[in-house]
């Protein structure tokens, strides 16, 4: 059935709604024929090789509180960090030496005019310790237009910001309903992303309390639809810490969660086959070559995380949260030295 429907349909990319559905929900050979698939089709678009971003991750300090998030504004028990700029230009010179080709960082969300600013510097110090080799993605979450150009202009150049899930009503179940975590405000700053001129990813969670195979096919279409040029998604991971916890016994098995993320990437490498797609971390922490795994269903980057050791603990996002450093790859298969930018973003 799925070699048929391959032929015909994959490989024309334009699976409808609920073709989606139908792939969503197959498993067994029909699931590895969407990876041999989205594998195929990313060495055509986006190429051969894995591309690095070496991840910091700046700070624990967030105005917001998101119902699943263990970093979240009312969780008072990580200890509050913010890396000294030392320990973020250290980060950036190991990512350098390296030859990662680029850094993310990334944080809570924080609009006070000090972040902004030693953001804002940080950006131009890495581009000058690296003599502008280093290429810089940002993930502060929702910030001001003027905010986003400031730091355009300073020199990052692709921003992570994820819808989360692109169906309102869900989204209003797993965020305090309140103006500062209002679904209009992040399909605003989406669109500020992209006019100031930055690549753009977005991403959801999969396996959400309440989420239907319904929702994630419509997540698959609003990242087409958005035009994207990155992704990352990965799996829901409960953390004790936080609101959503009591709604555990509604999740599916981490397993299924992992292999329901897998099936994401597959098919969004379908619809989008030349954007950038992440094996994000959360993948690591369900299965140990969680990441490998994605690389080999479409994904196409890796972060591996360089946050200062004695600041890791801190930065617990969800529970279980692998912290190693380093990815199971051939050497000749990684872009050391390479920014490797979305071939979607340079083709628009
Ligand atoms: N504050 C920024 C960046 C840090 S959070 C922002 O929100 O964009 C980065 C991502 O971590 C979020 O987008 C969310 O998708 C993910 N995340 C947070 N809590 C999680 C959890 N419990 N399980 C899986 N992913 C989670
Ligand atoms: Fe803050 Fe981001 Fe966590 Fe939401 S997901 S609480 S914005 S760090």
């Amino acid at each position: 059935m799925i070699y048929y429907f391959c032929k015909t349909k994959i490989m024309k990319m334009n699976l409808s709604r609920q073709e989606l559905i139908w792939l969503l929900s197959t498993g067994g050979e029909d699931a590895e024929a969407i990876f041999r698939w989205a594998q195929a089709h990313r060495k055509i678009y986006a190429g051969e090789k894995t591309y690095l971003r070496g991840l910091i991750e700046y700070s624990n300090i967030c105005r917001k509180n998101c119902l699943y998030c263990g970093i979240r504004k009312d969780n008072t028990n990580p200890t509050h960090y913010t890396l000294s700029e030392t320990e973020v230009l250290e980060a950036a010179r190991y990512a350098h030496d390296k030859q990662f080709g680029s850094i993310v960082l990334q944080g809570g969300e924080n609009r006070s005019e000090g972040h902004i600013s030693t953001i804002e510097r940080l950006i131009r110090e890495i581009k000058s310790i690296s003599g502008g080799e280093l290429g810089i993605t940002l993930s502060f979450g929702e910030q001001s237009e003027a905010t986003y150009q400031r730091w355009f202009i300073a020199g990052a150049h692709r921003y992570l910001l994820r819808i989360e899930s692109s169906c309102e009503s869900l989204y209003n179940t797993i965020h305090p309903n309140d103006s500062l975590h209002a679904y209009q405000n992040r399909i605003d700053a989406l669109r500020d992303l992209r006019n100031t001129g930055y690549q753009v990813g977005t991403g959801v969670m999969i396996g959400l309390p309440g989420q239907t195979i319904e929702n994630l096919a419509d997540d698959l279409l609003f990242m087409r639809d958005s035009d994207i040029d990155m992704c990352g998604m990965g799996p829901y991971l409960e953390h004790v810490q936080t609101p959503l916890y009591d709604r555990r016994h509604e999740l599916l098995s981490k397993e299924k969660r992992f292999f329901m993320t897998l099936k994401m990437i597959g098919l969004l490498r379908l619809l989008m086959p030349d954007i950038n797609i992440a094996a994000t971390t959360a993948m690591q922490s369900i299965d140990p070559r969680g990441r490998e795994k994605a690389l080999e269903a479409g994904a196409n980057v890796v972060m591996p995380n360089l946050t200062p050791e004695n600041k890791k603990e801190a930065y617990k996002l969800y529970e279980n949260k692998p912290v190693t450093e380093w990815i199971d790859l051939p050497e000749e298969m990684i872009g050391f030295g390479e920014w490797g930018d979305s071939k979607h973003f340079k083709k628009r």
